[in-house]
């Protein structure tokens, strides 16, 4: 330890990721000597965006020591077992990306390759048809997972789509209640050490100066201190992910919520719709390349199920991450540190992601180069493995209904996505990593999907006789459908658990 410890944290920003970042500060490193202050400002707001979920927020909020059935109620949440993604390999396709797993291993031989190999033989079903999260997302039905290993069960997972805002509201209160201090004011100067560079104070627009000695940076896309001030840098990624812009619009809910989100492909880009107690979120991501910004409001209000309950919101974006996420005393959380487009809700994980790691390699006003430099190589594989992802779905398509769908059929891919896609055609192998989000069941959800085919399977699949794998293969597709349909819809579950308003 070449510092002092630190006794002064600035959070500048109140979005989802200032609150979550103080929320976490105050209750998993705060010591009496600490002072955590954050500072936003009403006039400039939020992005007011950002509903859906992947489960790992769950984690973040057992840390927290939330209750569920109250954080649910509180921001109007609805489960969430995945996306389903309509008219992404081809119009008229429909698949959903499931929280969990296909089948499951038989002589420690994948599920899927055996699957692929009793469907050329026309003896299995859709894949689908052998994932209970997917067959329960289709009934509209829920039950939350149990633990035993031996249940069916125990294979997927779950999320939230939730109101955003009511969320940091919830998380500001717990915070507050924790000795976090908020200061209302624009920040209008960032003043930093002569030599170090590191910062030192920001001075508000009516004139307060803030002293701290880490600084996090949550003041959106604009990253005032890590970009503003600090000049940290931004890879631009959008020859790879060419939306830049979207509008956003919440409606009227007209039936019954669904346990899982929407993405459905458009002509220039995707909308979402996202089903809260309240509500249904809607949007569309576009490329402004291929669609004005009057076309894609056009296009979206068309397509809204219910009445409008706002004026269209418009944003623009960058598709990409800063080149240093910690710079000096500084860290930037949420969209200062770099943006990914909300196709497979991976922002609100990355905020927490960073908390974690923040936590974890939690610096002294020495700010040791070597807490920086790991924290910005976990977070930039981070950000590296989700944008991989997020190109598989643009890229793994057969659409060449319009000149959005040709480029992006066509375009140049990233090499570490065009390795993994190379292994799974040749045999249906799904590459592995430590670090980072998605795993095979993820991967193998957008290549089945998306029409992908690999040549072979795995040959240690060819031990099993055909007859007993299909029995087998039929018993599991039998028992998922009796488990999905024993579990009470969605809306019932919601209703019993975790109404708006039933809890204090
Ligand atoms: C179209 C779209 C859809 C999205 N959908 C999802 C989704 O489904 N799931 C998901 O996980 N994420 C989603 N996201 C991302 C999600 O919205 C963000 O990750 C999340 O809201 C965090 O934002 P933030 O707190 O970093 O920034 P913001 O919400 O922009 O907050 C910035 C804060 O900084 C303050 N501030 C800025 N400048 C100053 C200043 N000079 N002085 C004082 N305060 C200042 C502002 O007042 C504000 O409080 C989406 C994003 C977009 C653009």
């Amino acid at each position: 330890m070449s510092g002092t410890v630190i006794r002064r944290i600035v959070i500048v920003g109140g979005g989802t990721a200032g609150w979550m970042a103080a929320a976490a500060l105050a209750a998993l490193v705060k010591r009496p000597d600490l002072s955590i202050r954050l500072v936003e400002s009403e006039e400039i707001g939020t992005v007011g965006v950002g509903e859906a979920t992947i489960p790992h927020i769950r984690s973040f909020n057992q840390r927290l020591g939330l209750d569920e059935d109250v954080f649910m109620a509180r921001t109007q949440a609805t489960f969430k077992l995945g996306i389903e993604f309509r008219d992404w390999g081809r119009l008229g396709d429909s698949y959903i990306h499931p929280f969990g797993a296909y089948g499951r291993s038989i002589d420690r031989v994948g599920f899927h390759h055996h699957w692929l190999r009793l469907r050329r033989s026309g003896a299995a079903a859709d894949i689908h048809d052998y994932s209970l999260p997917v067959v329960a997302a289709r009934m509209g039905r829920f039950t939350r997972p149990e633990t035993d290993p031996r249940s069916l069960l125990s294979t997927f997972s779950y999320a939230f789509q939730f109101d955003a805002g009511l969320y940091a509201a919830y998380l500001r209160e717990y915070a507050e209640a924790r000795g976090v201090v908020r200061t209302e004011g624009r920040v209008t100067e960032v003043e930093q050490h002569p030599d170090s560079g590191h910062i030192r104070a920001v001075t508000l627009d009516r004139g307060d100066r803030i002293e701290g000695d880490l600084f996090i940076d949550c003041s959106g896309f604009r990253g005032l201190l890590i970009e503003g001030a600090l000049k940290a840098g931004y890879e631009d990624w959008t020859q790879w992910l060419p939306c830049d812009r979207a509008v956003a619009v919440p409606c009227d809910t007209v039936e019954a919520s669904i346990p899982y989100t929407r993405a459905t492909a458009l002509e220039a880009g995707w909308s979402w719709r996202i089903p809260l107690q309240h509500r249904v979120g809607n949007g569309y991501v576009y490329s402004s390349a291929f669609l004005s910004d009057d076309q894609a409001v056009e296009r979206l209000m068309g397509r809204l199920e219910g009445p409008a309950r706002a004026e269209p919101r418009m944003l623009r974006f960058t598709t990409g991450r800063r080149r240093r996420q910690w710079l000096g005393n500084c860290v930037a959380i949420g969209l200062s540190s770099g943006f990914l487009e909300p196709l497979e809700s991976t922002s609100i994980h990355l905020i927490q992601a960073a908390i974690t790691n923040l936590v974890e390699l939690f610096p002294d006003t020495g700010f040791d180069p070597a807490d920086a430099d790991e924290f910005n190589r976990v977070m930039d594989l981070e950000y590296d493995r989700i944008r991989d992802f997020l190109v598989l779905h643009y890229n793994a398509t057969q659409r060449d209904d319009t000149p959005f769908w040709d480029h992006c059929r066509t375009m140049a891919v990233p090499d570490s996505l065009a390795e993994k896609m190379a292994l799974f055609r040749e045999r249906g192998v799904v590459a592995r990593y430590r670090d980072g989000l998605f795993l095979e069941p993820s991967w193998l959800a957008v290549y089945f999907g998306q029409r992908m085919e690999p040549d072979a399977w795995d040959p240690l699949s060819d031990r099993a006789p055909d007859a007993a794998l299909a029995d087998t293969l039929e018993t599991l597709r039998t028992s998922i459908q009796r488990a999905a349909a024993a579990m009470p819809s969605h809306e019932a579950f919601v209703r019993a658990c975790c109404a708006a308003g039933g809890h204090a």
